[in-house]
Order: structure tokens, then C-alpha cells, then sequence
């Protein structure tokens, strides 16, 4: 689950982590108010589940209450990477001298939560990963002892030398880890950690990622859910009991299990195409489920074919098909797709999806490059 900045800093400041001062605003008044109180320059902030957000014109300085108002009213209902602005944070500016990176993601291959840390902040962290990885310092935390002092100081030697900025730094990073743990995050990321004129290591960029696993037991943190500012289809998608991640290619895929689904992207991926989702069934025969399924792809404008990959073992392929034909009778999409069911009641799915003359594959290969084929055709 995605939290955002605002809420994000709220969490920090509570740690004592030092964030600049800020409330949130849905209306250009309220933000013209806030910079009031504020009563010195404002960023006027998007707050969206993305990140990105300064390069997409969603991050704005503001002189005073009025060019804040204005921004607000420019920022408010802008479109970012597909999601719209519902509230900005008004926040007080801050001078940059340096900009650092700091975060912390569990890491599932030491079943660790590793510490990233780099002097090469405010720029996408991947971007720096990809292009001068030996920017970036890792460390890996004994979960059990938790970060200590000594770690903590040697990442913030990493980023700054002025010993009064290494202790700040050093705090933050201790505080970071306490956050980190008590809210049971996935990821927890300062990008910009910044040093201002006079020297203060502050937080002007926050980003919280809870694991959804743990929400069980984090009731307050699940409070902060705002359900407007998530992907339409990632709540369909939850709410239908799928496991839905969006991407950014063309080929909209439906398969059943996890790692049949990995295994249809890779290949979509092998021979030349680019998936525009991981969307499991799960293991059921519901044919509700394919009908939500369909629908979720579908609504992706980004889609050109559904690659339909079901392997049926407790799946049913007859039922899948009867959800294709529920699916196909309700939505009547105009995207080619193309199908693959084998196993338990094959051959009865393929009877029923007769009249609808799909295209059929038998095996992996085909039905991959069968639904790149048809995502080439001009539709
Ligand atoms: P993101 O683009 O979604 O990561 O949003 P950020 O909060 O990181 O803001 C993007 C960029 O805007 C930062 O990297 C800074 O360069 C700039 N920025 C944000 N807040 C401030 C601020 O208080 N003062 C100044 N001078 N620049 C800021
Ligand atoms: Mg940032």
C-alpha cells in the first residue's frame, strides 16, 4: 500500500526527523492560507502515488500566498503518469546546498532490510544505478540487532564530511529504521535528503510503501488508504481478489498462477513484445474473476492484444471459457485476442468458445507470438 508525501512526513516528523513545516490543500484557497501561515516562499506540491512528480510539472516554488494560490489552481486536477491531482501539500521552501539520497527496502533475496544510500540524490535513484552504480552504498540489517549507532554513522560518512552534518544524517538514518519497522514498510525512501544554508540535514521529499501483508496489524497505517488516489484497475483488481501489477508495453495478459504469469512475460518479453500487465487468476474457476479480468485489461487504453494463458489443473478451462463469453457478450471488446487452454476440460472450453472463432494456440510459443503478431496490426 502507497501512502502519500504529506502523510509520509507526518510519519517522519513524528519520528523527529526534521521535515519543513506544511499542511495539505484541496482548493486553491486553502493553499493560498497555508502559505499564509507559512508565511515565507512555498513549494506547492502534487500529491500522487508516483514518483516523478517534479518532472512532471507537479512540483512548483512559489514567492508568496498569491503565486501559490495560482499553482495550486494549475496543479490541482493535473494529470500525472495517469493519475489525477486531488490535493497538493504547501510546504515551506527550503535552499538546497546538496541533495542526498537515503532508503530502505526489504530485500527478499537476504530476507533483510537493506540500507541505499547516495550522494547522487534527487535524480531517479534507478537512473543512478543504472549509469554510476558505485554512487550508491548498500548495507544489509541484521533484523533481529536492528540498525546501530556505528552502521548508521558509517552510511552517513557515505554522503557528507562536515561531522555536524554526519551526526544529523546519522539520526535521521536511525529514526528512518525505527519508522521502517514500526509501520512494517516495504520501503521507506528521503529523495531529496537535503543540507540547507545553515547547515540542517532535512527531509524534503518522503516516500513510504507499506507491505500489504502487514496491514492486518497496522490499523492506523491502513487508515491512510485514500482509495481517489489509486489506479481504478489496481482496486478492481484488489477488490476481485486478483493479483494485478500495471506496466507499460501492449500486450494485456491473463494467466493463471504466478509463476505461469512470469513465465508468459518473459517470453512475451523473449520473442520482441512488451507486457502491459501481470494479471494471476489465481487458481480458481470462477468465472466472475476473467469477466473482472477482462475488464481491468480492457480499460488499459495502452492495450493492443490479450494473450489469454490458462493452464488448468484445479482451474477449470471449461469455466474460464464461460467467463471469456460472459466477458465477451458484456464488454464486446474490439482488441484481437488470442487463447491457450489446456488441461482439465480443454477440450469442453474449446466447444463453447466455437461460435466465437478466437484464435487458438496449443502451446507457450505460439499463443506468445500470436498475441505480438496482433498487437503489430494497426487497429
Ligand atoms: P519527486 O519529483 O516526486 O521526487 O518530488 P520531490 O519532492 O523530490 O521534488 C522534486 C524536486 O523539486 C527536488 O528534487 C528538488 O530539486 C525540487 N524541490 C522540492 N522541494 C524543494 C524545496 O523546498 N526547495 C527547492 N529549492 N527545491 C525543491
Ligand atoms: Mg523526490
Amino acid at each position: 500500500m502507497k501512502i502519500h508525501e504529506y502523510q509520509a512526513k507526518d510519519l517522519f516528523a513524528e519520528a523527529g526527523i526534521p521535515v519543513p513545516p506544511g499542511e495539505v490543500a484541496t482548493t486553491p484557497v486553502e493553499a493560498f492560507e497555508i502559505a499564509e501561515r507559512i508565511n515565507r516562499p512555498v513549494m506547492v506540491k502534487s500529491q500522487v502515488h508516483v514518483g516523478g512528480r517534479g518532472k512532471a510539472g507537479g512540483v512548483k516554488y512559489a514567492e508568496n500566498p498569491e503565486a501559490a494560490k495560482v499553482l495550486a489552481a494549475n496543479i490541482l486536477g493535473m494529470d500525472i503518469k495517469g493519475l489525477k491531482v486531488q490535493k497538493v501539500l504547501v510546504t515551506a521552501a527550503e535552499d538546497i546546498i546538496s541533495e542526498s539520497y537515503v532508503g530502505i527496502v526489504l530485500d527478499r533475496a537476504s530476507k533483510k532490510p537493506v540500507f541505499m544510500v547516495s550522494p547522487a540524490g534527487g535524480v531517479d535513484i534507478e537512473e543512478v544505478a543504472a549509469k554510476t552504480p558505485e554512487k550508491i552504498f548498500k548495507l544489509e540489517i541484521d533484523p533481529v540487532r536492528g540498525l546501530q549507532p556505528y552502521q548508521a554513522r558509517n552510511l552517513a560518512y557515505k554522503l557528507y564530511r562536515d561531522i555536524n552534518q554526519v551526526r544529523q544524517c546519522a539520526s535521521i538514518l536511525m529514526k528512518l529504521y525505527e519508522v521502517f519497522w514500526k509501520v512494517d514498510a516495504s520501503l521507506v525512501e528521503i529523495n531529496p535528503l537535503i543540507t540547507n544554508p545553515s547547515s540542517q540535514v532535512v527531509a524534503i521529499d518522503a516516500k513510504v510503501n507499506i507491505d500489504d501483508n502487514a496491514l492486518y496489524r497496522q490499523k492506523d497505517v491502513e487508515a491512510l488508504r485514500d482509495l481517489d488516489a489509486e489506479n481504478p484497475a489496481e482496486i478492481a483488481a484488489r477488490d476481485g481478489d486478483l493479483s494485478y501489477v500495471p506496466l507499460d508495453g501492449h500486450i494485456g495478459c491473463m494467466v493463471n498462477g504466478a509463476g505461469l504469469a512470469m513465465a508468459t512475460m518473459d517470453l512475451v518479453k523473449r520473442y520482441g513484445g512488451d507486457p502491459a500487465n501481470f494479471l494471476d487468476i489465481g487458481g480458481s474457476s470462477n468465472p466472475q474473476k476473467v469477466v473482472t479480468a477482462l475488464n481491468i485489461i480492457t480499460s488499459d487504453t495502452k492495450v493492443r492484444s490479450i494473450l489469454i494463458n490458462i493452464f488448468g489443473g484445479i482451474t477449470r478451462c471449461d469455466d474460464v471459457a464461460k467467463g471469456i463469453v460472459t466477458a465477451l457478450e458484456e464488454l464486446k471488446p474490439t482488441i484481437p485476442i488470442v487463447v491457450r487452454l489446456t488441461g482439465t476440460n480443454a477440450d469442453q472450453a474449446k466447444k463453447i468458445l466455437a461460435k466465437y472463432k478466437l484464435p487458438h494456440e496449443n502451446t507457450l510459443d505460439d499463443v506468445v507470438k500470436k498475441a505480438i503478431e496482433m498487437a503489430r496490426v494497426e487497429i
